[in-house]
């Protein structure tokens, strides 16, 4: 499609340094299997053809871009733009790659979809995708985010999962990802493990990407509609990082275009209050591949904390780690504080709630804006806001 694209990953899924795949000895065939399973499938007719029915007649695609005009004129300078991943079937940007894993276990011959979740926003999109394809599937989720996210575990089960507790340890994601994996390779010869974001062993940092690009390409289009120019400025939320790539595939070959990574800074600056792991992370490991890791003293995955559970992970995709390397790609941080300023105001002046992962790019941009007047910065809307509306309100109140 595209020089860059053309560029990396490589055979062995290194973006640059980073990316690879670590992989327990039992695993390794079956990963050999969803490679060469997706070679032959990014290539098939058939295959991208019913990838794209199912992107406009089940989630509801394109999604569109909105002018957010009175937030431009409350932030002064700059214009901004929303791309509307919150309008895409149940919310957020997850089915775009939840529902291609779906399609290519389906076409892999497996009959189950596995995976980990921690706020429980990948478990239900993926559990969409299994009730969709007629699938089974099964979603492991620590104790401690079930009590947390109760919602999110009434809707797998009503789209037919079956969740897993875990109790081991802390009982949140990490304890998730190991339970999920073990209980995965046990059934992987029917199985398909599906992974959330561009994370994880290589192919799927290089497939998710692939399978969220549809955001960029559609942004590329609508915005050259909507304005006759590219946007100056695009920015997207960095958790493990899909909707940011998703978005930047449509603009990384486009020089003049400046690309931004927002990091959510927490509450401080300090390690265990943020979870800003490109910012202030180091070369290391993290569940199978190589990338930026936020490390403890002792060398283990430090805890991370925000205010937007969807964006706790203390490693970060490896192209990103790659693009931050490269110098294509700004990485800065927007905090709990701007983040949470960012929710009400885009909710009272537009009439969008937006997901807290979200308004942490809605932050950067209202930041921005007063430093690039006549300019344009379009924005990733990763996901609505329904599922924090509780919380917000509960702990903050309404905004002043
Ligand atoms: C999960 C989630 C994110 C963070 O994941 P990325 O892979 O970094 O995109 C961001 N926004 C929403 C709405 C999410 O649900």
């Amino acid at each position: 499609m595209s020089d860059y694209f053309k560029s990396v990953p490589n055979r062995e899924g290194f973006f640059g340094n980073y990316g690879g795949a670590m992989l327990p000895p039992p695993l390794e065939p079956h990963f050999a299997e969803i490679r060469a399973a997706y070679d032959k499938l990014s290539k098939s007719a058939d295959y991208l053809h019913e990838l794209r029915y199912i992107r406009k007649h089940f989630q509801g695609r394109p999604t569109p871009i909105s002018y957010l005009k009175n937030l431009s004129e409350a932030a002064g300078g700059a214009q901004i733009y929303a791309k509307r991943e919150d309008l895409n079937h149940t919310g957020a940007h997850k089915l775009n790659h939840c529902m291609a894993e779906g399609l290519l276990a389906k076409f892999m011959g497996k009959t189950k979809l596995i995976a980990e979740t921690g706020a429980g926003q990948h478990g239900v999109a993926l559990a969409t995708a299994a009730a969709y394809f007629g699938m089974e599937c099964e979603i492991h989720m620590g104790e401690v985010d079930m009590a947390k996210e109760a919602p999110n575990v009434t809707r797998m089960k009503l789209l037919g999962a079956t969740v897993v507790p875990v109790g081991e340890g802390a009982k949140t994601l990490k304890e998730a990802v190991d339970s999920a994996f073990g209980s995965y390779i046990a059934q992987a010869d029917h199985a398909l493990f599906g992974i959330g974001s561009v994370v994880g062993p290589h192919p799927f940092p290089m497939m998710v990407r692939d399978f969220q690009k549809v955001v960029g390409i559609e942004s590329r289009e609508q915005f050259m509609e909507m304005t006759g120019e590219l946007p100056d400025i695009v920015a997207a939320c960095v958790g493990g990082g899909s909707n940011a790539m998703g978005l930047f595939s449509g603009f990384i070959d486009d020089e003049g275009v400046a690309l931004y990574g927002v990091e959510p800074m927490g509450t401080s600056s300090k390690l265990g209050d943020h979870a800003a792991t490109l910012t202030y992370g180091v070369d290391g490991a993290i569940h199978g591949f190589a990338t930026k890791v936020l490390l403890d003293k002792n060398g283990e995955p430090a805890p991370v904390n925000t205010l937007a559970s969807g964006l706790d992970y203390p490693g970060v995709g490896p192209e990103h780690a790659y693009l931050q390397g490269t110098g294509r790609v700004t990485y800065t941080s927007a905090d709990d504080k701007e983040s949470l300023e960012a929710f009400y105001e885009l909710s009272r002046r537009e009439g969008i709630i937006p997901a807290l992962e979200s308004a942490h790019a809605v932050a950067f941009a209202m930041r921005e804006a007063k430093n690039h007047p006549g300019k344009s910065i379009l924005i990733n809307l990763s996901g609505r806001g329904d599922k924090d509306i509780d919380f917000v309100t509960e702990t903050y109140g309404f905004g002043e």
